[in-house]
């Protein structure tokens, strides 16, 4: 038995894990899951419970498809990529920027598989333009409870209870997406900050779609008239005419690496009130000279500036922490101001408060992005009070037809996930076909009444 947390490091639990290194091994891994079932795991990076299963089976699939020396993936004609599911999205990029193609949504952190991606159907900060990962996903091969490997394609309902599924309907085993063309691994980028959140609001929704890329980070620690002032960056992929002429010669460089790593054991936790206050004085303080210039940034400080910090989770102390993430759609603006007015006002150390715009999302029944406002925030989880506060702000989260994030989640309740994923039904039907038995679950399956 090995003890599992997410990323967040709230909610141990033990579990037997294995790691398949191919379709058949895994086939056969699941004939020996117990009652406790069975549940892929990636690289971890969920925040809470999704990628757990006490007292079961969890296939951790970072080995799918290394059987020999060549990469987990293939890169066909106009950036057709097939993957392993268990391929990391840094081992693709590393790959993949150097030929001139980037994956078409990452996530705020490099460290996912394509499993993972596809499971939580991710977003990055270009959900306005171009949707989540599964709109980007051609085929998929999926594993499912009787042992059988289902190609499915977008034409298939399994295809889309599985994007988005969080693991439930099977082992994704490989996947096919389109990747877009870059002429250089670096980013074109406007910086600019925002005195509240009124104006935070109203530059994203004038000025957003001007950029493939935009997201806010918002200074949770500000009160009164400074309440949600922000640091907006916001790009695009850098041309080649884009670049200062020092950087033309290896304008497809790719090889970031964290340059930092936490301290292995921090009881208590860097991140208090007094250290996050002086952190986001300096942000937004040093976002000043930048502000107005058109900055060139390497893929990695732009997409994923916490991979440059290697274990910072452990920063949050021994109890570790809460990412609290939800989306509500436009024309609750009020009740995005609610939020961040009670979570300021309750003076919730928030180191990274990040707001993003979303476009249209996928037919995946469970997948969160809907059009409309997301807020995430990361809040250590011995603040006091913190479970009363969330519940609070699910109650206005639901009536506003918003929802939290599961792939981020590891507090809300049955009742608040019935109540506001709509599909949950349908999603449990086409599930239930293809899993009668109930094989696979998850701590969060259970936790949330799922299946
Ligand atoms: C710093 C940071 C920033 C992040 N930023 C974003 C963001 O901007 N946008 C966003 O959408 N998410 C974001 N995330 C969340 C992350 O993208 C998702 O949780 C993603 O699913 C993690 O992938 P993983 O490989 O670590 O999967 P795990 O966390 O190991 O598993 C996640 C889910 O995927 C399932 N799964 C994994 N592999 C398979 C497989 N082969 N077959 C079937 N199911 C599988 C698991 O069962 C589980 O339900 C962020 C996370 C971190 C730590």
């Amino acid at each position: 038995m090995t003890l599992l947390t997410g990323w967040g490091r709230t909610a141990p639990t033990p579990a037997t894990l294995e790691r398949p290194r191919s379709a058949a091994e895994a086939a056969e891994l699941l004939t020996r899951a117990g009652r406790r079932g069975v549940v892929a795991r990636g690289l971890g990076r969920s925040y809470g419970d999704a990628a757990q299963n006490a007292g079961g089976l969890v296939l951790d699939c970072t080995a799918l498809g290394r059987t020999g020396p060549e990469p987990a993936w293939r890169l066909g004609s106009d950036g057709l990529v097939t993957a392993s599911a268990g391929a990391g999205l840094h081992d693709l990029m590393t790959d993949l920027v150097p030929k001139g193609w980037f994956v078409p949504v990452t996530p705020g952190t490099r460290y996912v598989t394509v499993g993972g991606a596809v499971a939580a159907d991710v977003h990055g900060k270009n959900h306005h333009v171009d949707s989540s990962f599964g709109a980007h996903v051609r085929s998929l091969r999926l594993l499912t409870a009787d042992g059988t490997l289902r190609e499915l394609t977008p034409d298939d309902e399994l295809f889309w209870a599985t994007v988005g599924g969080m693991g439930l309907t099977g082992v994704i085993v490989e996947a096919t997406f389109r990747c877009v063309p870059v002429e250089t691994s670096r980013m074109v980028v406007d910086v600019e900050r925002t005195r509240d959140l009124d104006q935070t609001l109203e530059v994203m929704a004038e000025t957003d779609h001007r950029y493939r890329y935009t997201v806010a980070w918002i200074d949770l620690l500000a009160g009164g008239r400074r309440m949600g002032r922000s640091v907006l960056t916001r790009g695009d992929h850098a041309t080649t005419a884009d670049l200062p002429a020092r950087m033309r010669g290896d304008r497809l460089a790719f090889g970031p690496r964290p340059r930092l790593a936490a301290p292995p054991w921090v009881p208590g936790g860097l991140l208090n009130r007094a250290t996050v206050r002086a952190f986001n004085a300096a942000w937004y303080g040093k976002a000043a000279p930048a502000a107005g210039k058109r900055l060139v940034q390497g893929i990695a400080p732009f997409f994923h500036p916490l991979d440059g910090v290697a274990g910072w989770n452990r920063m949050y102390g021994s109890r570790g922490f809460v990412q609290y993430q939800f989306a509500v759609p436009f024309g609750a603006e009020d009740t995005l101001r609610r939020v961040v007015a009670r979570l300021s006002g309750a003076g919730v150390v928030s180191f990274l408060t990040v707001l993003k715009r979303f476009g249209q999302g996928t037919p995946a029944m469970l997948s969160f992005p809907m059009p409309g406002w997301t807020l995430a925030l990361d809040i250590p989880a011995a603040q006091p009070g913190l479970a009363g506060l969330l519940t609070e702000l699910d109650e206005w989260v639901a009536a506003a037809g918003g929802r939290i994030y599961l792939a981020k989640d590891s507090r809300m309740s049955a009742e608040m996930m019935a109540a506001t994923y709509p599909r949950l039904d349908e999603w449990r039907e086409i599930r239930w076909r293809a899993d009668p038995g109930g094989l696979f679950v998850s701590d969060l399956a259970r936790r949330l009444r799922l299946l």
